[in-house]
Formats: C-alpha cells, structure tokens, sequence
C-alpha cells in the first residue's frame, strides 16, 4: 500500500481489507469504473458513501467488453490522477487489478445474461453485456459488498446487473445513481473527450432532443412517431448514425408502444469517433 489513499492489485489483499472493515463493523460499499474519472464517477462514491461506513472504488479497464473494432487501447487511462480526484471523496481504498488478476491464465468461465441483454446496446454490442456481467460478477465476488452503486446514465447495464444479481442470489444491495451532466446537459462520459470543439457542440443537443421526446410523449404524441422525429433532429443536428431511440419499460427494457404507465428512453447516437449514450424517464403526469 502507498501512502495516502491505499491502493492494492490483489484479491488478497482486497479481502484482508475488506475482512478487517468487516470485523470493525463497518459496511462496505463498492463502486466499480473504469478509470478516467469524471464528476458522474464521483457523485456514485458520494452517494454510496450515504449508506456504508467505507468505500471501495474499483478501476478496472475490462477488455472482455470491448468489441474487436472498439477503443480498448485508446481507452482514457490516468491512475495518478484518478486516485487524486477519489483523495478528495469519502473513499477509503482503489481496487486496480492487473488483467492477468482478473483473468489469470486458464480462465474460463463467462456470466450470460438472457433477455434483457440481447437488445438496444446488446444488439449494437455483441458480447459486450457477457464482459459486463462477468467482470461485475467477479468484483462482487471477490470484494463481498454489502452494497454497489451503478449509474443510470449506463441504463441497461443497470438493468443487466439488477437480473444476475437476484438470479444469482448474490447477497448484495444495487443502488442506481442519477445521470450527472456537464453544464449544457450532455452526460458526462471518459469518452467525452475523444470529441472534437465542434463534435461536442453537436453532442449538447442530444439531451435536448431527448427532452424533447418526452414532453411529446407526455403530450400524446405516439411513441412510433416521437421516436422517429428525435432520430430525424438528432441526424439533422449533425449526428452521423443514430443506434436506437427507444421507449422501453424501465424494468424489462422491452420496448412499449403506447404510453401507459411510467416508461424511459434509451438512445445512441453517433458522432465522430464516439457512441453516446443517453436517457432519461417519462413519468406518468
Ligand atoms: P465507466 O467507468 O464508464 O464504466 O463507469 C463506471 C460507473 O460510473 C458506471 O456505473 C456508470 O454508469 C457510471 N457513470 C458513468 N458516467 C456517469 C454519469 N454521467 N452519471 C452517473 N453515473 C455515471
């Protein structure tokens, strides 16, 4: 361990912290990342740190999420300073295995979510959800929380979490935070920073679309046609691609057709070299 906020690479030495936490009473919250931390990472440390006495962030690159064509060697990676944002939260300890710790030699075995992984970034992603579920799995295992913090801003992951945790009984508490924003309203994201000046003028009109679907939603507009009026704003906007607009039941994230009870949209847009992804919820007035 370093001075200043501790860091270990083990999952022995992540237990002997973790059992001496325990054996003092404490509860334990983890918040797993990747690295590259933003002001959305560390709303998830505060909020966790509300309901458990002693706080473990994880930094983990996980390169089983990573599709072949996807940016896992450009990934944003800057340890120093996300171990000095995290100095000035509540954490009290990183967790940043190597690869070879998380999959040592002869690994092989993967957590496979049915249903609820197949679509929207399931479809656009293919073994993404497998890499997710299995290195969540693994940091859940290997930390025994008693509760773990995801962000919203991730919406299917969440959901995707949610599912294997209650097939699998792990004895854990899930907690989802709020989606945290830059000041003009576009999620913040590690991979904000792969815009350029003028990309990231087009991203702020993501949220502003989507804001704009739900008001229409709200107002009575079919879902059919306030889906497809934010993909044609988002392309006008200057978005390249747009992945999926979507209305989905925010539990099962199967998609809905008229506008019932309480739903959300989910969306990915393209811009540039970056996927961006958004959210946000359609409460029933
Ligand atoms: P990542 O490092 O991108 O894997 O994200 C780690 C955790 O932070 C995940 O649970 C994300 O959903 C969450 N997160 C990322 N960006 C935001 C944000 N803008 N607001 C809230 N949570 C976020």
């Amino acid at each position: 361990m370093s001075e200043g906020l501790p860091i270990v690479r083990t999952v022995g030495q992540l237990r002997d912290f973790v059992m001496h936490q325990r054996a003092a009473g404490k509860r334990i919250g983890l918040v797993p990342t990747m690295g590259a931390l933003h002001h959305g990472h560390l709303s998830l440390v505060d909020a966790v740190a509300e309901k458990a006495d002693c706080v473990i962030v994880s930094i983990f690159v996980n390169p089983t999420q990573f599709g072949e064509n996807e940016d896992l060697a450009a990934y944003p990676r800057d340890e120093q300073a996300d171990v000095a944002k995290l100095s000035a939260t509540n954490t009290a300890l990183v967790y940043a295995p190597t690869v070879n710790e998380m999959y040592p030699d002869g690994d092989a075995t993967v957590v496979h979510v049915g249903g609820i992984s197949s679509r929207h970034e399931g479809a656009h992603r293919p073994g993404h959800f497998e890499g997710v579920a299995t290195v969540v799995t693994k940091l859940l295992l290997q930390c025994l929380p008693d509760i773990a913090i995801f962000g919203e801003k991730d919406f299917q992951q969440l959901a995707v979490i949610r599912q294997f945790v209650r097939d699998l009984s792990v004895p854990v508490e899930i907690i989802g935070g709020p989606i945290i924003r830059e000041p003009d309203g576009l999620a913040a994201s590690s991979r904000n920073v792969y815009l350029t000046e003028k990309e990231r003028k087009v991203a702020a009109q993501f949220n502003l679309i989507l804001k704009k679907l739900v008001e229409t939603v709200k107002a009575g507009t079919s879902i059919h046609q306030a889906e497809q009026s934010a993909k044609n704003a988002l392309l006008q906007a200057g978005f390249l691609a747009v992945d999926y607009v979507s209305v989905v039941n925010p539990v099962d994230l199967e998609p809905v057709t008229t506008f019932e009870q309480s739903a959300r949209v989910i969306a990915v847009a393209r811009i540039g070299k970056v996927r961006l992804l958004d959210n946000m919820s359609i409460e029933v007035p």
